[in-house]
């Protein structure tokens, strides 16, 4: 991929920056904001900024409202712990656009900030909308895109925007196609990827370019039960997906051996917490039991083929983690990745860096991707239109 301008390849000074950020973060019942991961993210581009002498219009989406305002997603929250978290003051605009916030946006000195009312308050944002693009171009003099986790939406804050003013990648958006665009373009060898979750269907596009990369494939969680089908195993009550099991024989038959299955698996009489649990062997689950965890000989065995590794990619957990009975193999293979210090280890968002999170992990983890649904269309190959409408870096 052709690499793109970055923030750090433009002259700041007196420049107002219209950053796109992802701050789509949980608000508790109190209005406050719950876990404020991805407002963190981006305190590195917003530093940069400020020390370089911009003044900085930030925009984000929170939830899914109608395209109408609705309190319930108010940006609002998220402002005041940016404050706290910069120490400085945050403006906060309650229109997405208009006089008022033109005239807010000029009204900013270098350093200063002001956090615009979420963008899905307008329903031309995710019609990406040319009157919305150009009203919030007016915002700013350079548009900054650092919300990778929404990079897969062709929105008018994302995408359309960025066919107005100059466009650039945050440090945010740059580390993650650093990351991922090195695992799929030049990864250090052995490369190994782990791929957990609910459907083979959903990932499917995913495991045909991954079987071009890749050393080995480990799978687990709902998505093996498919395969293990498709080999013959008996599954009984474990989700598995009818519809994909030729998908499935198919994508094992190109494989070559690459794909690795879980040995046992911990199995349940009901999908519940609370369910009767014991660990077999893939060809003995009981009759009317289900798959809801990978056993210990699994992990042993993908522990084994993870030794050496030196590029390591995991997305989904390995089985119901949801559940703490279940939660063993998908936390087995977090500690694994923590303890591969000689590799680049990445974990995909969504479901697999939250258990990496509730572990404490995280710091041990190379990359941890903001961004669950983009980072897997990433790994599908497929451009994605928040990074493609950037300007491309000077060669
Ligand atoms: P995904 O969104 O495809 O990554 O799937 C994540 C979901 O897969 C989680 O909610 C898990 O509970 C679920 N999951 C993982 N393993 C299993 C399994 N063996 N049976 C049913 N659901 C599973």
């Amino acid at each position: 991929m052709t690499r793109k301008r970055t923030i750090r390849e433009v002259s700041w000074e007196g420049k107002r920056a219209l950053v796109r950020v992802d701050f789509n973060v949980p608000i508790d019942d109190s209005g406050c904001v719950g876990d404020d991961t991805r407002i963190r993210a981006t305190l590195p581009t917003i530093e940069l900024l400020r020390t370089h002498g911009a003044s900085l219009v930030l925009m984000s989406h929170l939830g899914r409202p109608n395209g109408e305002p609705d309190p319930r997603y108010s940006l609002r929250p998220v402002a005041q712990r940016l404050s706290q978290l910069l120490d400085a003051e945050v403006r906060f605009s309650g229109a997405v656009t208009g006089p008022n916030v033109e005239a807010a946006a000029a009204g900013l000195n270098p350093g200063n900030l002001l956090l615009l009312e979420n963008t899905r308050f307008d329903s031309g944002e995710t019609r990406n909308d040319h009157a919305l693009s150009a009203a919030l171009a007016r915002l700013g003099d350079i548009f900054v895109n650092d919300a990778f986790g929404s990079a897969h939406r062709a929105h008018a804050s994302t995408t359309g925007v960025a066919a107005h003013l100059p466009s650039v990648a945050g440090l945010l958006m740059e580390k993650e196609l650093n990351y991922l665009g090195e695992a799929l373009e030049d990864p250090k060898r052995p490369f190994i990827a782990i791929l957990g979750g609910a459907k083979v269907s959903d990932k499917i596009a995913v495991i045909e370019q991954l079987l071009q990369k890749v050393d080995a494939i480990l799978i687990g969680g709902g998505m093996a039960n498919t395969f293990l089908a498709a080999a013959g195993c008996q599954m009984e009550a474990s989700l598995v997906e009818s519809g994909a099991l030729d998908t499935a024989r198919s994508l094992q038959g190109s494989g070559d051996e690459l794909i690795q299955l879980p040995v046992d698996l911990t199995v349940a009489d009901g999908f519940s917490a609370t369910a009767n649990a014991r660990t077999v062997s893939v060809t003995e689950i009981p009759a009317g039991w289900m798959a809801l965890d990978i056993g210990e000989a699994t992990v042993a065995h993908f522990a084994n083929r993870l030794a050496g590794a030196r590029t390591v990619l995991w997305n989904g957990p390995m089985g119901v983690f949801e559940f703490l009975p279940f939660a063993r193999g998908t936390v087995a293979i977090a500690e694994m990745l923590a303890g591969l210090t000689q590799a680049t280890t990445i974990v995909g968002g969504g479901d697999s860096a939250a258990a990496v999170q509730q572990a404490g992990l995280a710091a041990k983890i190379s990359h941890v991707s903001t961004g669950g649904g983009a980072s897997l269309e990433f790994l599908e190959g497929k451009l994605l239109p928040g990074v493609a409408a950037l300007d491309d870096a000077e060669v």
